[in-house]
């Protein structure tokens, strides 16, 4: 499998029982489907996203993308919890796309987010 943003080679990685492929050149990384939701509850997993961010974030302004596994285009998601943070998604096969630097922020509710969250709820 090609990354479907630099279109290097993929390398699985294994992380406990989830596989998960990773880029051999910018380090995004690929997730069948909803992995990333069962890799992201899992302690420690975000050693598995050994990218540089500053690469992630040049590769986030990407605008189109296909799917690496079956070429349908991929749409744009954005975490409620986290708007800053995006991450491709294919509907077809349920697979996830994240740039280097992605995942560990997908992990990490940063302080500044909870805040933030705090505020965007309506006040009861
Ligand atoms: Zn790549
Ligand atoms: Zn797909």
């Amino acid at each position: 499998m090609n990354c479907p943003k630099c279109k290097a080679a993929m390398a699985i990685v294994i992380f406990e029982d989830v596989e998960v492929d990773r880029c051999t050149a910018c380090k995004g990384l690929w997730f069948d489907s909803r992995e990333n939701e069962r890799l992201k509850s899992k302690r420690g997993s975000e050693i598995i996203d050994s990218g540089d961010p500053k690469t992630g974030r040049k590769n986030n302004t990407i605008p189109y993308v296909r799917c690496p596994r079956d070429g349908n285009p991929m749409v744009r998601m954005v975490d409620p919890a986290q708007p800053h943070l995006w991450y491709e998604t294919c509907s077809t096969c349920g697979g996830a796309y994240f740039d280097a630097g992605e995942f560990r922020d997908y992990k990490n509710l940063t302080v500044l987010d909870f805040i933030k969250d705090l505020f965007a709820k309506p006040r009861a």
